[in-house]
C-alpha cells in the first residue's frame, strides 16, 4: 500500500526559508574584537544568501553542483555561505584553515573547487596556495585583510559586499533531490591522505532535527549558542543549520578564539549554551581561574570531539556550567550520541557517571560492538569491541572525485554497509556508549589493553596537572609501554614519584597499568582541529626528542 502523504524534499532552501521568516528576528552575532560585535537578523541573512546565490550563478557562473568552497571562521558571512550554496544546488566545501598547506591544495584539488570564499585575515594563508590550485577560478574575500597579497593571481578576484549589493534579495530555490549532494568535510587525515564526506540535503535536515531535539542539544529562540567549534569542523557539529530550524542566536567568535576573548564574549552577549572540543574548555577554565568573569548565563555546554576529562566536568559544574558531553565523527555528521542520563539516575550518585559516558544513541543512529574475530558482542557494558553505526546522517561511502564511484575501503565499511568507527568500547543494556580508546592509540601491553583515555584522565585530576597525553611506545619485554607527557600548571611543581603515587591511591588506575617513562612538556601538541596530536608525540619519542 502506498502512503497517502505529500513528498517534500527535505532541503537545505526549506531550513532557510523557514529560520528567516518565522525566526527573522533571531540574530547571527559576529565577534570583532571592536567595541561592538556585528550583528545580523535571521531575516537579514536570508536576504543576503539569496544575493549571494545570485551573484555565484550570474557573474561567477556557478551551476549544477560545482564545488564551492569557504576558507572562513566562524561569522555571519560564512552562515550567509552555508545556506546559498547547497540552497541554489551547489556543494558547499568547508575548508579546515589549519590545515597544512601541502594537505589544503590536495583537498581543494580532489574536490575540484571553482570557486573559495575566503575572510580577508586568511588570505596570508590562501594567496600563496594560489599558483598550485588547478580548478579555482574565482576568489570572493569577505572582511578585513589585505587585499595586495592576492596581486598578480591568475584567478578573478572579487569583493563579496560588492558582488551581493544590488542583487535581488529573494531567490527561487530550486525543487532537488534530497538525496542530492549538499556540503562537503574532509577528514584530518591522520593516516593516508584525507577522505571526503558529502553530506546530503536529506541527511542535514533530519541531523538538524536530532540537533534540535530536548534529548540532544535541546535549545529554543531563547538561548543563544557560542559556537566555537569551527565551521570546518563537521558544519560546527551541525549548528547553524539546526538553529534556522528553531531560532537558537549565533554568537560568532570569527577569529577571537583565544581564552580572553572567549571570557569576554561570555560576559557581554551572555551566550546560554556553547560547543567546543576538550581544549578549548581547560583554556577557558585557566583563563576564568586567574581572571574570574560574569559567565552565570552559560549553564550548558556541549563538549566532544574527544573524551571530556572527569575533572574538567567537575570544575565546570562548580562554575555552573552544566558539560553535555558527546561523540561523534565528520562520517556521522557528526552527532552519534549525547550523553543525558536516564530518568532513573537522575539526582542520585549514577548521574555522574552516566554524564561521563560517551552518551546514548539517539533513534537515529543504530550501533553494534565487534570484537577482534568479527563476532557480535552484547550490550553488557563490559564486552569491548569496535563500535560500528548505520543510520540516515552516516556515511556509507568517501568521495573519489567529482565523476568516480565512491570509496569503500574494507577497514571503513563492513560487507553489509556499517560504518566502521575505528572507536573501541562498551555498550550498555540501556543503550550507553562508554569509549576506552581510539583503536589506534590503545597501548598494547603484553597481550593487555591499556586505555590511553583512562590514564589521561587519572593524570589531569591531579591539581598540579593542566594536560595530559599518554601514547604507546615500544617496549622489548611488553611489546608496547605508555609514555605519559605532562603539561603542568602555571605555578605548579610535581615529580614523576608523587604523580604515580597519586594515580595509585584510590584505585584510579591497576599497578601494571603504571607508566614508567613520563616527560614534562610545554603543551601537548593538537591537530587541525584541538585534538591532542599523538602521532607528533609517537614521532617526538621515536626520534629522542622526549626523553
Ligand atoms: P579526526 O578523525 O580528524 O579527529 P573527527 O572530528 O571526525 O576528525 O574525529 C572523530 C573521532 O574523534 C572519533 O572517531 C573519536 O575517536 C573521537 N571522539 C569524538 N568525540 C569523542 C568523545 N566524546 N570521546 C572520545 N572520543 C571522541
Amino acid at each position: 500500500v502506498l502512503s497517502t502523504m505529500q513528498d517534500v524534499p527535505l532541503l537545505i532552501s526549506r531550513i532557510l526559508t523557514h529560520g528567516s521568516t518565522i525566526h527573522g528576528a533571531s540574530q547571527v552575532i559576529t565577534w570583532t574584537g571592536e567595541e561592538e560585535p556585528h550583528r545580523r537578523s535571521f531575516a537579514e541573512i536570508g536576504a543576503r544568501a539569496a544575493q549571494l546565490a545570485h551573484a555565484l550563478r550570474e557573474d561567477l557562473g556557478v551551476v549544477d553542483d560545482e564545488r564551492v568552497a569557504t576558507l572562513m571562521w566562524n561569522n555571519a558571512e560564512h552562515v550567509e555561505a552555508y545556506f546559498a550554496i547547497p540552497s541554489m544546488g551547489a556543494v558547499l566545501h568547508t575548508l579546515n584553515l589549519r590545515l597544512p598547506a601541502e594537505q589544503l591544495t590536495w583537498i581543494v584539488d580532489h574536490a575540484a573547487d571553482r570557486v573559495v570564499v575566503v575572510n580577508g585575515s586568511l588570505l596570508p594563508l590562501l594567496a600563496p596556495l594560489l599558483p598550485q590550485l588547478k580548478t579555482v577560478e574565482h576568489v570572493v574575500v569577505s572582511g578585513p585583510g589585505d587585499r595586495s597579497l592576492l596581486a598578480g593571481a591568475s584567478v578573478r578576484v572579487h569583493e563579496y559586499e560588492d558582488l551581493l549589493a544590488g542583487k535581488p534579495t529573494a531567490y527561487d530555490w530550486p525543487e532537488l533531490d534530497e538525496l542530492q549532494a549538499a556540503s562537503m568535510c574532509y577528514t584530518s587525515g591522520t593516516t593516508g591522505d584525507p577522505k571526503g564526506v558529502v553530506y546530503s540535503h536529506r541527511s542535514v535536515y533530519l541531523h538538524s532535527m536530532q540537533v534540535n531535539m530536548t534529548q540532544s542539544m535541546g535549545l529554543t529562540d531563547q538561548d543563544t549558542s557560542l559556537v566555537v567549534v569551527p565551521q570546518f569542523h563537521v558544519n560546527a557539529w551541525g549548528l547553524p543549520h539546526a538553529t534556522f530550524m528553531t531560532g537558537v542566536n549565533l554568537l560568532m567568535p570569527d577569529r577571537f578564539l583565544q581564552p580572553a576573548p572567549l571570557a569576554e564574549m561570555i560576559e557581554r552577549e551572555r551566550p546560554s549554551h556553547a560547543a567546543a572540543v576538550p581544549t578549548i574548555w581547560q583554556g577557558l577554565l585557566a583563563e576564568l581561574t586567574a581572571r574570574p568573569r560574569d559567565v552565570a548565563s552559560l549553564t550548558q555546554v556541549t563538549i566532544g570531539g574527544s573524551a571530556c576529562p572527569p575533572s574538567l566536568m567537575e570544575a565546570f559544574d562548580r562554575l555552573g556550567m552544566r558539560v553535555c558531553h558527546a561523540w561523534g565523527m565528520t562520517e556521522t555528521s557528526p552527532l552519534g550520541t549525547v550523553a543525558r542520563p536516564p530518568a532513573h539516575a537522575v539526582g542520585t550518585p549514577e548521574e555522574f557517571a552516566y554524564r561521563l559516558t560517551q552518551g546514548r544513541f539517539p533513534a537515529g543512529v543504530e550501533a553494534r560492538l565487534t570484537g577482534p574475530g568479527g563476532e557480535r558482542l552484547p550490550w553488557d557494558g563490559e564486552s569491548a569491541g569496535e563500535l560500528e553505526v548505520r543510520g540516515p546522517w552516516i556515511a556509507g561511502a568517501y568521495y573519489n572525485g567529482p565523476d568516480a564511484e565512491p570509496l569503500r575501503p574494507a577497514d571503513k565499511f563492513s560487507e553489509d554497509g556499517w560504518l566502521k568507527t575505528g572507536d573501541v568500547g562498551t555498550i550498555s543494556p540501556d543503550g550507553f556508549l562508554t569509549l576506552t580508546d581510539r583503536a589506534k592509540d590503545v597501548i598494547k601491553s603484553g597481550g593487555e589493553w591499556i586505555s590511553s583515555v583512562e590514564l589521561e584522565n587519572a593524570l589531569m585530576s591531579h591539581p598540579a596537572v593542566a594536560e595530559a597525553a599518554v601514547v604507546a611506545v615500544p617496549d622489548d619485554k611488553w611489546g608496547e609501554r605508555p609514555l605519559a607527557t605532562v603539561v603542568l600548571r602555571e605555578g605548579a611543581a610535581a615529580d614523576f614519584e608523587s604523580l604515580r603515587t597519586f594515580l595509585l591511591e584510590e584505585r584510579r588506575i591497576a599497578k601494571w597499568q603504571l607508566p614508567e617513562r613520563w616527560t614534562v612538556v610545554q603543551a601537548v601538541p593538537k591537530t587541525s582541529v584541538g585534538k591532542f596530536d599523538k602521532k607528533v608525540l609517537r614521532r617526538r619519542y621515536a626520534e629522542g626528542e622526549l626523553d
